[in-house]
């Protein structure tokens, strides 16, 4: 069996005192010893998504959170814009219609950020919009989005901001409550080093307020059941116990590094990644990176798709293939969680061996150079 490497933007590598966490003996969920750990876990999200304000906890995946918010905050009927730049953009289009929300599609290029003025302008011709929907990093084409001045535009408008960080929290800065965001959706897998299995958001006295009004039809993915079981330290099921615990751990190591610091180690990683593809003669595909993945062009003639497969089946490295109509193009390499310098050393030292093998021609170790000074200094 050879080794795996997981270097995708989602799931990402689950560090080994976290895995020892999630085997523990299960314990029952209503009892004093669980509900501890859940406070635990409480706060330390709060820190992490830097808000004073309560975070749910959701057992389920991203998508599950993200739809949870929809229902929870919006009626049917209710305008909402929603910035489509990518899959993940594309997908709040999808739970508003779903919703009957009245969905404004802001829809960008991918690879492309909103421009904030293109919002206020949308928000001047459309009254009554209750709510924006964005993201903080597009995984698609591994785009930041500028999410201080989006935000401030909505509230301007009086309009609601949830973003989704499912992919950007950890390592994109994201100070939710100073920014004003007031919901912010995040998943497990990903720049929290767990399993898939947890979601999470933020929700502030807006977003609370918001919930007490709205009427589209809900049970399980519910904010205010959600909220209502937070109070009492609680969960309104049963939660992933394991999952939980695990969580603890996790939020440990965040609080100890800081977020700040944090979010200058993993753009310091983003700053090195793009440094190497660029020396390899390669592209990059966004025109705002994030520093939780880069997303590069594959050379021409050459399919990400067989960049991808030759990198898993030689060595067991997995980094990801685009998605949708990029599917072939592009090709995204992660730096979030628990992935470290070394890990970005090893992968790009097979990558060029994988490169030179498809008939891609570059100076033989160029990329390791770059990253070596950028992450180790000369
Ligand atoms: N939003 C973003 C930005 C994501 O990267 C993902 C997962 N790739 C999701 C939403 C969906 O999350 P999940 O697959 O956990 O439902």
């Amino acid at each position: 069996m050879k080794r795996k490497y997981l270097m995708t933007p989602g799931p990402s590598p689950v560090p080994a005192f976290v895995r020892e966490s999630l085997s523990r003996e299960i314990m029952h969920h209503r009892t004093d010893e669980f509900r501890e750990i859940l406070q635990h876990a409480h706060e330390g999200l709060k820190y992490v998504f830097c808000t004073k304000n309560p975070v749910l906890i959701f057992s389920s995946s991203g998508t599950g959170a993200m739809e949870a918010t929809v229902s929870s905050l919006f009626s049917p009927g209710d305008k909402v814009i929603s910035i489509a730049g990518g899959k993940f953009g594309q997908r709040w289009t999808e739970l508003a219609k779903a919703y009957q929300l009245d969905v404004v599609e802001m829809t960008i290029d991918w690879g492309n950020a909103p421009d904030p003025e293109r919002l206020k302008s949308l928000l001047e011709q459309h009254a009554a919009v209750k709510g924006v929907l964005t993201t903080l990093c597009e995984t698609s084409t591994g785009t930041v989005y500028d999410v201080e001045a989006l935000a401030k535009t909505a509230r301007k408008a009086g309009a609601l901001i949830v973003v989704d960080a499912v992919s950007g929290l950890g390592q994109d800065k994201l100070p939710t409550d100073e920014w004003g965001v007031d919901a912010v959706v995040s998943g497990s897998q990903k720049g929290l080093m767990l399993p898939p299995g947890l979601a999470f958001v933020s929700v502030n006295a807006n977003a609370q307020t918001a919930m007490k009004n709205a009427q589209c039809s809900r049970y399980y993915l519910n904010l205010q059941k959600a909220l209502a079981s937070y109070a009492k330290s609680d969960t309104p099921f049963t939660p992933a116990v394991s999952l939980v615990v695990g969580l603890k751990e996790a939020l440990r190591t965040m609080q100890e590094e800081r977020m700040e610091s944090r979010w200058v180690r993993f753009e310091t990683m983003a700053a090195a990644t793009r440094k190497a593809a660029q020396a390899l003669g390669l592209k990059l595909f966004s025109s705002r990176p994030s520093a939780s993945l880069t997303a590069i062009r594959a050379p021409e003639g050459i399919k990400s798709t067989d960049i991808v497969r030759t990198l898993r089946k030689n060595y067991g490295i997995s980094i990801a293939a685009g998605q949708g109509d990029v599917k072939e193009k592009i090709f995204r390499i992660a730096h979030m969680g628990w992935i470290n310098e070394q890990d970005l050393m090893m992968t790009f030292s097979l990558l060029e061996k994988v490169l030179r093998s498809l008939g891609h021609t570059f100076e033989n170790g160029v990329s390791l150079a770059c990253l070596q000074e950028v992450l180790y200094g000369k």
